[in-house]
């Protein structure tokens, strides 16, 4: 796919939400659920996010789309800035750039018909005229829905087919960039790759650029070009789809892809497990230097291999070396990507081979 021109570039992006500290305080603490990260989307490109629940990668993708104002950084659209825009320039901002949901019939009105609800983005930006509805039509035949049941309601679809709505819905407008949050994760796996191809296809035809929200790593892997991985509101490893499947550099990449199932059991490389320890930190209070150390194996098998002279305590009072518990690393520039890791060519799994990296299957 030729996908050079950049359409979207976001650059340092914060938010940070207070929450209440406790039952018997009032103290509000700060919630960091995005916390400096910056990435390009190009023109027709499909760039993966994967993450736990709580990395932030949800929250990211409604900041790109102003349904929650951020507190400090730098969107651009097409060179032109949308985090400081009015909301009327909001409003014109949106057809460009379009969301897709992963609860579908949640996202639909149960009241209007699908006739009405795909013309409903065109009645809000004042674009609905004589022709809206052979749009309409033309829309909900690419997307492999019937014509004739424009007049249904969401009830009479099923899950498969209310995302189909999801999708045309998003596309009435004739949006640059699509917003993807976890768009199959409701649906049954036959399903599943019939929307995915369905995408595939929808991007072929129009030049669209998606952001592709997901916590499944298969399936990101099935539609990505580029894979950013987030870890507590940061992107800790940014690369080509298929170097960070086959050669991940951050160790948390690495624990992700250990969690998939290895096609060759008796494969060496299946029974080497590369676990995060424990689960995902809180977001308010972000543990000291990197924000990975207290999870990290790698840490721990550096310091244990006596390589590093410079040794500190993570919280558990477990040895690491002291850089990862004194300083958070940046994303650095790293074999076709960026990875946050003082260590990064220390990986000691390889766990997805190339032949398992058909993307046309
Ligand atoms: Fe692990 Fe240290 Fe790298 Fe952080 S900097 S990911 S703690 S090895």
């Amino acid at each position: 796919m030729a996908a050079t021109d950049t359409l979207l570039n976001v650059e340092d992006l914060r938010k940070t939400f207070g929450a209440q500290g406790g039952l018997f305080t009032r103290q509000r603490k700060a919630v960091h659920a995005v916390d400096g990260v910056s990435f390009t989307l190009r023109a027709g490109e499909t760039l993966g996010l994967v993450g736990e629940s709580g990395s932030g990668k949800s929250t990211l993708g409604r900041l790109i789309l102003r349904l929650i104002d951020p507190t400090s950084g730098s969107v651009r659209l097409d060179g032109q800035e949308i985090t400081t825009l009015k909301p009327a320039a909001v409003r014109a901002m949106r057809s460009d750039i379009q969301m897709v949901f992963q609860d579908p019939y949640g996202s639909l009105d149960p009241r209007m018909s699908i006739g009405a609800t795909l013309a409903e983005p065109l009645k809000v930006h004042g674009l609905y005229n004589a022709d809206s509805p052979a749009l309409i039509r033309d829309i909900m035949l690419r997307v492999g829905l019937n014509p004739d049941h424009a007049s249904r309601y969401p009830h009479q679809f099923s899950g498969g087919q209310r995302q189909r709505i999801g999708i045309a819905r998003a596309l009435t407008l004739n949006p640059k960039i699509l917003v993807l949050d976890e768009p199959v994760s409701a649906l049954d796996v036959s399903i599943q790759a019939q929307i995915i191809n369905l995408l595939k296809k929808l991007q072929r035809e129009r030049n669209l650029s998606y952001l592709f929200i997901a916590h499944d790593l298969a399936v990101v892997r099935h539609v990505s070009d580029r894979v950013a991985v987030m870890y507590l509101g940061k992107i800790v490893e940014l690369a080509d789809r298929d170097a960070l499947y086959t050669r991940p550099a951050h160790p948390y990449t690495e624990s992700l892809l250990s969690a998939v199932p290895h096609p060759d059991p008796y494969d060496d490389r299946a029974n080497k497990p590369a676990i995060a320890i424990g689960e995902i930190g809180s977001a308010t209070q972000l543990p000291s230097g990197c924000r990975f150390h207290p999870r990290c194996f790698r840490a721990r098998m550096l310091a244990e291999g006596g390589a590093r002279a410079d040794i500190a305590h993570d919280p558990a009072g477990i040895a690491v070396p002291a850089r990862c518990a004194n300083e958070d690393p940046p994303l650095r520039a790293h074999g076709t990507g960026a990875v946050a890791c003082h260590f990064p060519d220390t990986a000691v799994l390889h766990r997805m081979p190339l032949t398992s990296l058909n993307r046309d299957h």
